[in-house]
């Protein structure tokens, strides 16, 4: 229900700002204007800077509103007659901190900065009306922004435990298909050996490289497997991680091993950088030569051919004095976007278009289940150690290449 005041500027005023003398009340009164304005008008309108007015309603309503982020805009209060507004932009001096429509048609007081200064300096009553008003609306504003994000929070922490749940899921899954594949892998892998050796089949060469193509595929079918058991693992955080000195040098030298074939081939050069210096770390081999071993199938695989990879070391203080050895995977390869730099660490997930990913591993942007480096990080991590990458950027014309890096700690965890 809107309620009629009187048409009188010095009765509207007083409601407005109770405790004003008379004088004061009525130079007030003379110079507000009385202005009528259709249903919808914008009166103050958030983050304009050019009217300074101040406006206490005479009949009808107005919806005060403020823009709370690009989405969300919420209507902080009506106001109805006796009620001001504008007041905040007057007393600050600054733009409108909030929108003013009008719901439905009405009228109003309108009182000018100036005027209104000039008798605000004199006035203490009006200008204790005017702070607590402010101070009223502040808090208003923060409570409701306070009660908003509450619920956001309760939204999120919902959305949160969906997304946990479907990920349980999805990892209860890959443990069991990754079990369920490989018993009847490791059949076919035997019976394509005793194919292979067959003497019969030694006399054709072309039924011979189609047992060897069976068992490559065979072969890469055992490593996706693995992968998959792999991940499992580190989702359901039983990573048997051994408390063994374990020599960078080494074990770097063993993935080089694994991955010679593929580097002369891509006419790739490796290179290594001070590893032998290195002190030994404490852990498990087995866990850490997945890791470097994902580490440089993704720099052969993601560099074009006559590309180099480099793979340094040192040892480096942290915080807290803690020492680490650091190893740098370094390659000049396509390189990766800033904002997949924290994503391709989750399993699945692979930037660029999948269609690409259908050739071999070490194939020039060649297949993978986007698995490797949520492996590589798996490891690392159950070592209480760090990973994280360093590129300009993904591209393949100028191939800013990619920089990840290893900390481990130097003292058992
Ligand atoms: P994938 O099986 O696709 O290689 P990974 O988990 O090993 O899965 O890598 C995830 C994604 O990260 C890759 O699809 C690729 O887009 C990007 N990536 C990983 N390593 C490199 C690298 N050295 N250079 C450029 N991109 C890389």
């Amino acid at each position: 229900m809107t309620e009629r005041l009187k048409d009188d500027p010095v009765t509207i005023l007083r409601r407005a700002f109770p405790g004003m003398d008379p004088p004061d009340l009525q130079e007030l009164a003379n110079v507000a204007l009385f202005q009528s304005y259709p249903d919808d008008t914008v009166l103050c309108r958030e983050g304009a800077m050019e009217d300074n007015t101040l406006y206490v309603v005479v009949n009808g309503q107005v919806e005060v509103s403020k823009q709370f982020d690009k989405e969300t805009e919420g209507v902080l209060h009506v106001l109805g007659p006796g009620d001001f507004f504008g007041e905040m932009a007057l007393v600050l001096g600054s733009a409108r901190t909030a929108t003013v429509k009008a719901r439905g048609p009405i009228r109003v007081l309108e009182i000018h900065q100036e005027d209104f200064q000039r008798v605000l300096e004199r006035s203490a009553p009006l200008a204790i009306r005017l702070v607590l008003r402010v101070t009223d609306r502040l808090r208003d504003a923060d409570e409701k922004r306070i009660s908003e994000l509450r619920s956001k929070n309760i939204e999120l922490a919902q959305a949160y435990s969906v997304l946990e749940r479907l990920d349980k899921n999805k990892s209860d899954f890959i443990g069991v298909a990754g079990h369920e594949l490989r018993t009847p892998l490791t059949v076919i892998t035997g019976y394509a050996n005793m194919l292979k050796s067959n003497p019969l089949l030694e006399e054709s060469e072309q039924t011979l490289e189609l047992a060897d193509g069976i068992i490559s595929g065979i072969n890469r079918m055992h490593g996706i497997v693995n992968s998959l058991l792999d991940i499992a693992k580190i989702d359901s955080q039983t990573l048997d991680v051994r408390q063994v000195p374990v020599s960078i040098a080494i074990l770097i030298k063993n993935v080089h091993a694994r991955f010679e074939e593929d580097l002369e081939e891509r006419d790739l050069t490796f290179e290594t950088v001070n590893l032998s210096s290195l002190p030994f770390v404490m852990g498990s081999s087995d866990l850490l030569f997945k890791a470097f071993f994902h580490l440089i199938a993704n720099a052969i695989k993601y560099t074009p051919d006559g590309g180099r990879i480099t793979v340094s070391g040192q040892v480096v203080t942290g915080d807290h004095g803690k020492e680490f050895v650091e190893v740098v995977v370094a390659d000049t390869g396509i390189g990766i976007d800033l904002e997949d730099h924290e994503l391709i660490f989750e399993k699945f997930y692979q930037t660029g278009e999948l269609a690409l990913h259908s050739s071999g591993v070490t194939k020039f942007k060649g297949g993978g289940p986007g698995l490797g480096l949520a492996i590589a990080k798996g490891a690392v991590v159950a070592h209480d150690g760090e990973i994280w990458v360093e590129s300009k950027g993904h591209d393949e014309q100028q191939l800013p290449g990619s920089r990840f890096y290893v900390r481990l700690p130097l003292e058992p965890h």
